[in-house]
């Protein structure tokens, strides 16, 4: 089996691993073949960057043999599929590759456990060693924090990458225990999130490769062990809050064969998005947690956006202005995100905006936003949608 068949074979069984995805088809901008084709013979997909530029990020694994036990992933141990893996200079040598062929544009390294964390993460530390030394190569890394790396590993390996993420599973120790029986959720997953945010505050990053601090962010499996929303959003608002992720990353249960999860059914695609649309609502638009719904189980509910939930409870007899409210207040208004916002207060420098269509060709989505504002003084016309 020659390099790219093991980066193929590990890569393409990562379906947990769903950091910087976007769902999406199309061809990159910045790739010059389709993705499509290029995914089916490399683990390729189109990726957004913190920046906003979108990418063919190279998604693969330094091993695949495992010595943990996670109750729903196919590489837990003792399951029966073919194991691979790639020395730190082979895989090194084959990324330099790709990317000289213009295939992958950035590199998310994750691995299974072989031989403890700290053994496991030194081996993903020297890959990016020898391709940001050996290769000179200037893009993007996602590397991984084993659970149980050490301190000065986690300094090597911000130093080096451009995002770290440690994936919790699960919101609390009790989940955790249901989906990976033998990892610690405190000493070996919070542990490492501490370290990175500590790291951040008392060291200079002037040995970093780019002379910045990588951004941090975490992964949840959503829809196996009965954890709520609630739960999900709290644990993520934490960590927002002590350690500063910048992303978390709900990953929806998907059973595999001949694991103790086989027989579960899968997480529902609504709920991983309803999830999605409330961090974003807790992290871009001046959300707190306590401004959420759940129902009486702590879930969101899955039939309708979660700001539209909060605006009916709380901007229907209480419409925003358009021309005196606040940019926190246009955020909280359903059809009016933050670019959209910033072109309101632009527009009122220039006077009063006194009709729908102004704000339409703002961008803003007036079939949603109208029920829910004042302009000028006056509620907009406005027909029930579909949401
Ligand atoms: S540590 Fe758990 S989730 Fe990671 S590869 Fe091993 S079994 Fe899978």
């Amino acid at each position: 089996m020659d390099v790219f068949d093991k980066i193929k074979m590990t890569g393409l069984n990562m379906p947990f691993e769903t950091a910087e995805d976007i769902q999406c088809s199309r061809q990159s901008p910045d790739c010059a073949v389709d993705l499509d084709v290029l995914r089916s013979i490399f683990p390729v997909t189109q990726a957004r960057l913190p920046n906003g530029q979108i990418i063919p990020l190279l998604k693969t694994m330094q091993t695949s043999v495992c010595e943990k036990d996670c109750y729903y992933c196919c590489f837990r141990t003792g399951r029966d599929t073919p194991r691979t893996s790639l020395s730190p200079d082979e895989l090194a040598s084959a990324v330099d590759r790709l990317t000289r062929a213009g295939l992958a544009k950035g590199l998310f390294l994750s691995s299974g456990m072989a031989g403890g964390g700290v053994r496991t993460q030194d081996r993903l530390i020297a890959t990016a060693e020898i391709l940001r030394q050996k290769y000179h190569y200037q893009e993007y890394i996602h590397l991984k924090i084993m659970p149980g790396a050490e301190k000065d590993q986690v300094l090597r390996a911000m130093q080096l990458a451009d995002r770290v993420s440690i994936n919790l599973e699960g919101p609390n120790e009790i989940s955790l225990r249901r989906l990976a029986p033998h990892k610690s959720f405190f000493s070996e997953l919070l542990g490492p999130l501490k370290m990175i945010e500590d790291i951040r505050q008392t060291e200079s990053p002037h040995l970093a490769w780019n002379r910045r601090w990588p951004s941090s962010c975490t992964q949840f499996v959503i829809g196996a062990v009965g954890e709520s929303d609630a739960d999900l959003l709290h644990t993520t608002v934490k960590l927002k809050q002590r350690f500063h992720i910048t992303r978390a990353y709900y990953s929806k249960f998907s059973p595999v064969i001949h694991t103790p999860f086989e027989n579960l059914p899968p997480a529902s695609s609504w709920r991983q998005h309803r999830l999605y649309q409330a961090f974003f609502l807790l992290r871009d638009y001046h959300f707190n947690y306590e401004e959420l719904a759940f129902d009486s189980g702590g879930n969101l509910n899955l039939e309708k956006d979660p700001k539209l939930v909060w605006a009916e409870c709380h901007l229907h007899e209480t419409p925003v202005e358009v021309n005196t409210a606040d940019y926190t207040q246009l955020l909280k208004v359903p059809g009016i995100g933050s670019i959209s916002a910033k072109k309101i207060l632009l527009a009122r420098t220039y006077g009063i905006i006194r009709d729908v269509h102004t704000l339409q060709k703002m961008g803003i989505i007036t079939a949603r936003a109208s029920k829910f504002i004042l302009i000028n003084g006056h509620r907009p016309p406005y027909q029930p949608v579909l949401l």
